[in-house]
């Protein structure tokens, strides 16, 4: 048996608060990682103790058996479920566990005094229907959300407790810190919306799934992602190919995962990432994918307006596990010019489906570096990923009346980094040492021997006639990524320049 955390002990505690003083219909907001299966196996527990009879309720088929092996973990094993064919078929078990489109075709519910409703910001409408009819009046009905903040929820719901906030959840060290970076800024003026207001997908993938983003998107993470496991979300199934295309042809091995990917593969794909063998992971906003998996970084080539989607693919990031600092955010979509940290997005009632004005923003938006494309609380003015500080205003914090004060800290040359030091990847390294795995790299790649003072040229602008006797030196993990990132970098905008030429004949090697 786990033990609770305090904010588990909240949520148990303010459900039977509200439920003394009258709801039958709360919502839970959790953030992802903050065991929700854990909370969900502890009410259900306490309401079997005093003999009641509980339904679990998944959005998708695919979660049932991973729901019910975790409530094994935790001690709940009299569990029958319900869909057709599942060995675990036992209408007589006290608990039971159902998808939401397989309860809208039965008829007959098994007879409950409890239901629980995993992510029920998605809002099941012949679900919803059902539990307002007269059957299930007296029934209370728990929802279970990440983001419950729906249109409309307050129609089928009537509380929602909020036991822990994202941000409090990292602040206690319980989800994992993150740092967002912006390196591109697709142009979606083209792009109208849906019927739930988010983008029109068909236009959107039409945006986001070109040539150059999608190579972006390769090139940013071979320079900033320091192979770390990572999970992309792209616009729809061919952008996600596209992008995995792009990290094989760099030759980083890229699992691919959508909504039609069984659990038995995506089991599979799972032990990859955790193995090592993918590096990366593209998905279609596929949100049952990664939840339990220990992922590092998050592309995000997914523009979106809804802050329910947004919550949940960057939740997938922010599960802690050892050796994790924290997890590294590639906002290739602008998603921070929309909702600004992810911690903001907060709500402390459920929607009733009034239309009303958007909502000013509490938070005045973040910032993004020019230098280094780090987003940053508007407040700071000095980078804290590069130290940069733009022209005319001095390092420091605004303070409340908007006048500067002075931020000591320490040495600010520093950020710049040492001197004959070149930064790659997060680390400075000597110049020296920069060259010798040039070297390498030019006779690994069979390349001129010239090559490698050009390539240490075009980055000091200075040539390296000080080295010129270092031995070559075997390449780091992250100097590796660099030199694959140049050569894309060098390939395509020679083929740019090629194409501007009409010079279609040479050959494109180097
Ligand atoms: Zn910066």
């Amino acid at each position: 048996m786990r033990h609770l955390f305090p904010h588990q002990e909240k949520a148990l505690r303010l459900l039977l608060e509200r439920a003394r003083r009258g709801s039958r219909r709360p919502v839970v907001q959790l953030p992802t990682g903050a065991g929700k299966t854990r909370l969900a196996a502890e009410i259900i527990q306490r309401a079997r103790a005093k003999g009641k009879r509980v339904m679990f309720v998944v959005p998708r088929l695919s979660l049932i058996d991973q729901t019910v092996e975790s409530f094994a973990t935790d001690g709940i094993n009299d569990v029958g479920v319900i869909q057709a064919d599942h060995p675990l078929t036992n209408p007589d078990m006290p608990v039971q566990v159902a998808s939401v489109k397989t309860l809208d075709r039965r008829k007959d519910w098994p007879p409950v005094d409890l239901i629980i409703v995993d992510e029920c910001h998605e809002m099941f409408r012949a679900f919803l229907k059902r539990i307002a009819g007269d059957e299930l009046k007296g029934v209370m009905v728990i929802g279970l959300s990440a983001s419950p903040w729906a249109r409309g929820m307050a129609r089928h719901y009537d509380d929602l407790i909020i036991c822990a906030t994202t941000a409090e959840m990292i602040e206690a060290g319980r989800l994992s810190k993150f740092r967002v970076f912006a390196p591109d800024h697709p142009d979606l003026s083209g792009v109208g919306t849906d019927q739930k207001g988010d983008y029109n997908e068909k236009q959107l993938a039409k945006a986001m799934d070109k040539p150059k983003l999608v190579a972006d998107i390769v090139t940013t993470w071979l320079r900033m992602g320091e192979g770390r496991p990572t999970l992309a979300f792209c616009v729809d199934r061919a952008h996600a190919k596209h992008v995995q295309a792009q990290f094989e042809a760099a030759q980083i091995p890229c699992g691919y995962v959508d909504a039609y990917t069984s659990a038995d593969e995506r089991k599979i794909v799972r032990d990859k990432v955790h193995s090592g063998e993918y590096k990366v992971v593209a998905n279609v906003s596929c949100l049952t994918t990664g939840v339990d998996w220990d992922i590092r970084c998050i592309i995000d080539a997914r523009p979106t307006r809804s802050e329910m989607l947004l919550v949940q693919m960057y939740g997938r990031g922010f599960r802690t596990a050892e050796g994790k600092e924290d997890c590294l955010i590639l906002d290739h979509a602008d998603n921070y010019k929309r909702h600004g940290f992810v911690t903001d997005i907060h709500h402390d009632r459920l929607d009733d489906g009034v239309r009303k004005a958007a909502p000013k923003r509490t938070k005045p938006l973040p910032k993004e570096c020019p230098k280094c494309s780090h987003i940053r609380p508007a407040k700071l003015k000095e980078c804290p990923a590069c130290g940069y500080v733009p022209e005319g205003i001095h390092s420091g914090v605004e303070s409340e009346d908007g006048s500067l004060f002075e931020v000591t800290r320490g040495n600010s040359k520093k950020k710049e980094g040492p001197a004959h030091h070149t930064r790659i990847g997060s680390s400075w390294i000597h110049n020296s040492e920069f060259y010798a795995m040039l070297k390498t790299w030019a006779s690994r790649r069979k390349y001129k021997p010239k090559w490698a003072d050009n390539c240490y040229y075009s980055v000091h602008k200075k040539w390296p006639n000080q080295y010129v006797n270092v031995p070559p030196k075997e390449l780091t993990r992250e100097m590796h990524n660099w030199c694959l990132a140049d050569q894309i970098r060098r390939a395509k905008s020679f083929a740019k320049s090629r194409h501007q030429h009409g010079d279609g004949a040479r050959n494109a090697r180097r």
